[in-house]
């Protein structure tokens, strides 16, 4: 195995820091504590387990923690108007709507009624139309964790290619226009894309954020080249259980690859730093201080 392995965790926890140290700095100089709402609505599990972990982060850095849990049968107009409220509420910089939500509720909708100077997952369409238009804006945590590695790990990213997997409006499209932002020749591969191992095969950079396991091999991967891995996707072991793979074939990618980013301890762990870093930042634009770096 060659491939120098990104780790995540670690640089989130740096990530995380950094933030703590500003957020001390804040209430310090200017009396002001960041607070993140996270509304969350219905019991899916898995959304469950990534709203105690962002809660309990979001303290661990010294800012405040507001969780709506809500039934699952909660009507739009009920999560409307507490959307509404925190939109009002001078105590929350930052408001997060945990993702998928039930069928009945119109999620479009529900992310554009977030004030987007306070719409810290970036998914708001003004966010999404200043980042296209490369203005400052709020960038959605997932993708920027993933250019955050990339620009650790390689400097500039000026000219190289890139190739995104999947064109979602969570990871792959943002992912591609953040790669454009720093001039990289990008790619968008989807399930249509023709001959998507050649494709991957010219790309210095390769982001896979499909959602099937283990799908790209090692022997699509330019030598050399820096792996991305957004996937999380849980799959059964042969002696029982269960266990969390990317959406590339780890063993057979790091043979061959620069770089990777490891499933678990890779992109997961930014996402969340990042969803703190952008707490922070609305916090410092909505009080005219200087933003984080
Ligand atoms: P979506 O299901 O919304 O998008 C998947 C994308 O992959 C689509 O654009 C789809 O193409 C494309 N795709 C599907 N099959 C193929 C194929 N055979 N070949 C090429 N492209 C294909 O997923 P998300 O973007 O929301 O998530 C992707 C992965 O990232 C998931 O595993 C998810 O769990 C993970 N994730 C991880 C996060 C983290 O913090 N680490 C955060 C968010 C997501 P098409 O558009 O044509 O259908």
């Amino acid at each position: 195995m060659s491939a120098q392995i990104i780790d995540g965790k670690a640089f989130a926890a740096r990530v995380r820091e950094q933030v703590a140290e500003h957020v001390a700095r804040l209430n310090r100089d200017h009396g002001l504590k960041p607070g993140l709402a996270v509304v969350l609505v219905g019991e899916d599990p898995a959304s469950q387990v990534y709203v105690r972990s962002k809660g309990k982060q979001t303290v661990e850095v010294g800012m405040n923690s507001y969780e709506h849990k809500l039934d699952a049968d909660t009507s739009e107009a009920d999560l409307l108007a507490l959307i509404d409220r925190l939109n009002n509420d001078p105590a929350v910089n930052g408001i997060l709507v945990q993702l998928p939500l039930p069928k009945h509720l119109n999620e479009d909708l529900v992310i554009n009624s977030i004030d987007p100077a306070k719409d810290v997952d970036g998914f708001h369409i003004s966010n999404v139309g200043l980042l296209g238009t490369g203005q400052k804006s709020m960038v959605p945590c997932t993708p920027l964790g993933c250019l955050m590695m990339l620009r650790d790990h390689l400097g500039s990213l000026s000219g190289l290619d890139a190739v995104v997997i999947g064109r979602s409006n969570i990871v792959g499209k943002p992912m591609s226009q953040l790669l454009l932002g720093d001039s990289c020749t990008v790619t968008i591969a989807h399930s249509r894309t023709k001959d998507l191992p050649d494709v991957v095969r010219r790309a210095d950079i390769v982001v896979a954020a499909v959602g099937r396991p283990q799908m790209v091999p090692g022997d699509w991967i330019k030598p050399g080249a820096t792996v991305i891995d957004v996937g999380i996707n849980r799959i059964d072991k042969p002696d029982g259980g269960t266990r969390l793979v990317g959406d590339v074939d780890y063993d057979s990618c790091a043979a061959v690859a620069g770089a990777i980013t490891p499933v678990p301890g890779g992109v997961g762990p930014m996402t969340i730093a990042c969803l703190l870093a952008n707490t922070l930042t609305a916090t410092c634009r909505a009080n005219g201080l200087e933003e984080p770096q």
